[in-house]
């Protein structure tokens, strides 16, 4: 038989540890490069990891050397060096051996700046919020009041990289905020984009397949889901979402799998929505891995979870027909947000047990993380079966109690 691939994934956090939960139920090897207690190798122990920043490019190299393919649980990565492996190779014993990158380092390069990606998406016939690039420096005074006179109060000014969790992005919502602007910002590359008055944000996983030489072959999209982000964070994911017709839920599949045909490499996007009152749809921008707002299909759509469908896709083995459709009828995610104490979330076990029910199953999913106030350290998902079931109603003491921890 011929030898298992083995995945090299950059990035050991909890996305990676929930990867690797589900390559360990496909005897699918995954090598990891993190710091040696990170969340994923706390359940990996597999003598090629490789210790160090997963931003370093000779670590990077490393970690290649005994891989056949890589992956990323972060887009915030090197791309340079991932180009050189890709294209040129790494050394191994005298002779240079190419590792393919999936998602492929273009598609992470492009959406490294959420400018340049959403300029992408909008020269290729997408829907997208309009914006503008920002000085920084001297001019960044005269920048923002052509944006404000452009798009009008409030808009938003975001940073073109590195940002998450909302962390980078910055509400204008009148003159007088341009000072705070541009302390808090003036030393980042910039963009600002006009508000969006949504009714609710949705967002769809899409997977997609590739053959070797990078031609697409398909992609398959999940369903859509309802997302709330409270503090610019993501703090519930709903499915089916609660007052969005099916419509509209089909419509936002249509569009993310046309965003994703965009793109290059294999594996599972996330396309993040707003919905508008009068039912249009704008991308907000795209994650070229698996996702929070797909975190629900571990139990949703056990045999193809984002997680299966993403080892699957990078090794290109995903089955001639699947079906991501869940086999629940509803699911909540809830996430866990650190309190003000290091164990304030300590109380979710025990009303996890209490409970107990035999109309709603409950997952409860720690990371393995230290705990820091707003410091995402695990989620809830819950599950029913039957449509009469009001999941919301039955789940209502763990919202709360989620809600109040992260107060
Ligand atoms: P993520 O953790 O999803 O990567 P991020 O730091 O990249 O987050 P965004 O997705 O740009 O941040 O924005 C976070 C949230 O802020 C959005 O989900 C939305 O609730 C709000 N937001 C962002 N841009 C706009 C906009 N143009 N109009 C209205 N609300 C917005
Ligand atoms: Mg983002
Ligand atoms: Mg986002």
């Amino acid at each position: 038989m011929a030898k298992k691939p083995v995945i090299g994934l950059l990035g050991g956090g909890q996305l990676g540890r929930m990867l690797q939960e589900q390559a360990m139920l496909l005897g699918i090897e995954i090598v990891v490069l993190d710091e040696d207690n990170c969340p994923t190798r706390q359940i990996n122990y597999n003598h090629k990891h490789v210790t160090g920043s997963f931003k370093d490019p000779e670590r990077i190299r490393e970690l290649a050397r005994s891989c056949d393919v890589l992956t990323v649980e972060i887009e915030h990565v090197n791309t340079e060096v991932l180009e050189e492996i890709a294209t040129k190779g790494v050394e191994v014993g005298g002779q240079m051996k190419k590792v393919p990158v999936h998602p492929s380092w273009e598609t992470l390069r492009l959406i490294q700046d959420k400018y340049l990606q959403k300029e992408h998406f909008g020269k290729a016939g997408m829907p997208i919020a309009p914006q503008m690039s920002i000085d920084s420096g001297p001019s960044m005074l005269d920048s923002l009041q052509k944006a404000a006179k452009t798009f009008g109060f409030p808009f938003m000014l975001k940073a073109r990289k590195g940002s998450y969790d909302g962390r980078g992005n910055f509400k204008v919502s009148g003159g007088a905020d341009f000072e705070e602007a541009i302390c808090d910002m003036g030393k980042l590359s910039l963009y600002a984009e006009k508000f969006m008055p949504f009714k609710h944000e949705l967002a769809v996983m899409v997977l997609r397949t590739e053959d070797d030489e990078g031609k697409l072959k398909d992609v398959y999209a999940y369903p859509a889901v309802k997302t709330v982000h409270e503090d610019s964070i993501c703090t519930k994911v709903f499915y089916p979402p609660p007052q969005v017709p099916t419509d509209v839920c089909e419509k936002a599949r249509k569009v993310a799998s046309d965003v994703i045909r965009t793109l290059k490499g294999r594996g599972v996007f996330a396309v993040e929505m707003f919905l508008l009152e009068d039912d249009k749809l704008v991308i907000n921008e795209v994650a070229p891995r698996p996702h929070n707002s797909g975190h629900y299909t571990i139990e949703a759509v056990p045999s193809m979870s984002q997680y299966r469908a993403q080892l699957y896709s990078i090794l290109d083995i995903v089955p001639a027909s699947i079906n991501l459709q869940p086999r629940v009828s509803g699911a909540i995610m809830l996430n866990i947000l650190g309190g003000a104490q290091e164990d304030s979330h300590d109380s979710l076990v025990d009303l996890t047990h209490s409970l107990y029910n035999d109309d709603m199953d409950i997952f409860l999913h720690l990371y393995g993380k230290s705990s820091k106030p707003g410091r995402k350290i695990g989620h809830i998902t819950v599950t029913s079966y039957s449509p009469d079931t009001n999941l919301e109603q039955l789940a209502g003491p763990l919202i709360k109690e989620v809600d109040h921890i992260r107060q």
